[in-house]
C-alpha cells in the first residue's frame, strides 16, 4: 500500500494559500474525493510524488510534455538560454525559428502570434474574428473548452465540467448573449443557428477532436459540415488545437482530418512543457493583429526565450515516425482497456484519436457531452484511485484524457494494462 502523507499534509497548508489550495482547478482532484498527489520530479515516462511514489504518468502535464519528462536535450537547452538571459521583451531570432516551425507545420497558418497560455489564443482568435468579420457572435459546442476566456465560458468542459458549474458567475451576460452553443458532432444543429443568426456569427470554434469532455473524435462529415456552412455565411472557421496541436499528427488534427481554418490555436506541445500559446492563419486574416493592422493584443512575456527554446527543441524532436510509435502503442493500450474491462464486465466505451485516449465509464457511445455524461462517476473516482495505488497516473476527472509520450515504452504500456486487469479485477460486477 502507497502512503501519501506527505501530500496530505501539504495539501493542508496549500488550502490556507491558494482558492481550493491550488493554482487550476481539476489540480485538487475534487471528483475523485482523494487529496491530490504532490509531485516533487518527473523523467521520461515516469513521475515521482513528495512521499517517494512513482507512476506511470498519462497527464503529461495535461498534455505538453510529449517527449516525456525532463527531456535531457531540451533541459539542455533551456539551461543555455537561461545562462544568456531569460526575457528582454525584445525580438530574438528563437521568435522567427519557431514561427517558421509551426508555419511549416501546421497547414492553416501562414501567420502566427506567440502568446503564453491556450486561454490567451483563443481569447485574442476571437477577438480577432470579431475584429476581421465585424460580427460579434461566437458558437462553440456543449462541453468543450477553450479557456476561462469570458465568452468561452459558456457550457464549457474541463474543469467546469468536471465540478459541474455549466456557466460561470462573473461573465457579464452582455458577453454570454453573444456565445451560442449546440451539441457536439450535431451539425443539423449548427444549420439551424445559422439559418437564423449567420449573418451575425463572427465564427465558429471548435476543438477538432473534442478532449475537455473526455476524448470525442468527430463523426465524419463533421468538420468538413462546419467548413463549408462558415465559409457559405462569411463566418470564419476556428480550430482550436491547444490539445491536438502536434499531439492527434505531425500536421495536427487539420493535417490528420483533412479540414483547413481560417484560424488555429495552439498551445501545451507548441511549449513543450513552457508557458506557450499561439494563434495564426491566413496572412490575410492574421495581418488585421497590431501593429501591422487595428486588432489590439500584446504581452509583455510572449515570444519568452526560455519558452521558445523548449518549444523549437519539442518540435524539431517531433518526427512522422513519432506518430507511427504514438499509434502503436495507442492501440496497445486501447485494446488492452477493452480487454480487461469486457473480462470483468466493467461498463466502458474507449474513445480515441492518436494519442488521445479516452475511457468512459459507460457503455453508451460517447458522441457528445450529453453521452459523455452517461459515465459512472462514482465508479471513476473508486477506479482512479486503485489505479494510483497501483503506480498508473491518470487525469482526475472522467472529462479529460489519456495522453502518450515518445518517452514511453510497450513495457509501460503492458505495465498499465496489467493494472487495469488488476483494478477491474477488485471492481467486477
Ligand atoms: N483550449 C483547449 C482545447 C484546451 O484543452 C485548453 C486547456 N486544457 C485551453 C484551450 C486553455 O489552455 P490554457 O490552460 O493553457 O490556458
Amino acid at each position: 500500500m502507497k502512503t501519501f502523507e506527505k501530500s496530505i499534509e501539504a495539501f493542508k497548508e496549500a488550502v490556507d494559500l491558494m482558492p481550493g489550495g491550488v493554482n487550476s482547478p481539476v489540480r485538487a482532484f475534487k471528483s475523485v474525493n482523494i487529496d491530490p498527489i504532490f509531485i516533487d520530479s518527473g523523467n521520461g515516462a515516469i513521475i515521482k510524488d513528495i512521499d517517494g511514489n512513482e507512476y506511470i504518468d498519462y497527464v503529461l502535464s495535461w498534455g505538453p510534455l510529449i517527449l516525456g519528462h525532463s527531456h535531457p536535450e531540451v533541459v539542455k537547452a533551456i539551461q543555455e538560454q537561461a545562462v544568456k538571459g531569460t526575457s528582454f521583451g525584445a525580438p530574438t531570432l528563437l521568435e522567427n525559428k519557431l514561427a517558421e516551425l509551426v508555419i511549416d507545420r501546421v497547414p492553416a497558418v501562414e501567420m502566427v502570434r506567440f502568446v503564453s497560455s491556450g486561454t490567451e489564443a483563443t481569447m485574442a482568435a476571437l477577438r480577432l474574428a470579431r475584429g476581421y468579420t465585424k460580427r460579434d457572435i461566437i458558437l462553440k459546442f456543449e462541453g468543450s473548452y477553450h479557456g476561462h476566456g469570458d465568452s468561452l465560458l459558456i457550457k464549457a468542459g474541463s474543469g467546469v465540467a468536471t465540478l459541474g458549474l455549466p456557466d460561470s458567475p462573473g461573465v457579464p451576460a452582455d458577453i454570454a448573449k453573444n456565445t451560442m452553443t449546440v451539441p457536439y458532432n450535431d451539425i443539423e444543429a449548427v444549420k439551424v443557428v445559422f439559418e437564423k443568426f449567420g449573418e451575425q456569427i463572427a465564427a465558429v470554434i471548435v476543438e477538432p477532436v473534442a478532449g475537455n469532455m473526455g476524448v470525442v473524435p468527430p463523426k465524419q462529415g463533421f468538420l468538413e459540415g462546419l467548413r463549408q456552412i462558415t465559409k457559405e455565411n462569411g463566418s470564419l472557421l476556428i480550430f482550436d488545437e491547444v490539445m491536438t496541436g502536434f499531439r492527434v499528427g505531425y500536421n495536427c488534427a487539420q493535417g490528420y482530418y483533412g479540414v483547413t481554418p481560417d484560424l488555429t490555436c495552439l498551445g501545451k506541445v507548441v511549449g513543450g512543457g513552457l508557458p506557450v500559446g499561439a494563434y495564426g492563419g491566413r496572412r490575410d486574416i492574421m495581418e488585421h493583429v497590431a501593429p501591422a493592422g487595428p486588432v489590439y493584443q500584446a504581452g509583455t512575456l510572449s515570444g519568452n526565450p526560455l519558452a521558445m527554446t523548449a518549444g523549437i527543441e519539442t518540435l524539431s524532436r517531433l518526427t512522422p515516425e513519432s506518430y507511427d510509435y504514438f499509434t502503436k502503442l495507442g492501440d496497445l493500450l486501447e485494446a488492452g482497456i477493452r480487454e480487461a474491462a469486457t473480462k470483468y464486465n466493467i461498463p466502458h466505451t474507449v474513445n480515441r484519436a492518436g494519442s488521445m485516449i479516452g475511457l468512459f465509464l459507460t457503455n453508451e457511445e460517447v458522441v457528445d457531452f450529453e453521452t459523455a455524461k452517461t459515465s459512472d462517476l462514482s465508479l471513476f473516482a473508486e477506479y482512479y484511485k486503485l489505479m494510483a495505488e497501483e503506480g498508473i497516473y491518470l487525469p482526475p476527472s472522467q472529462f479529460e484524457g489519456l495522453f502518450i509520450s515518445t518517452a514511453h515504452t510497450e513495457e509501460h504500456i503492458n505495465k498499465t494494462i496489467q493494472a487495469f486487469h488488476t483494478v477491474f479485477e477488485k471492481l467486477a460486477r
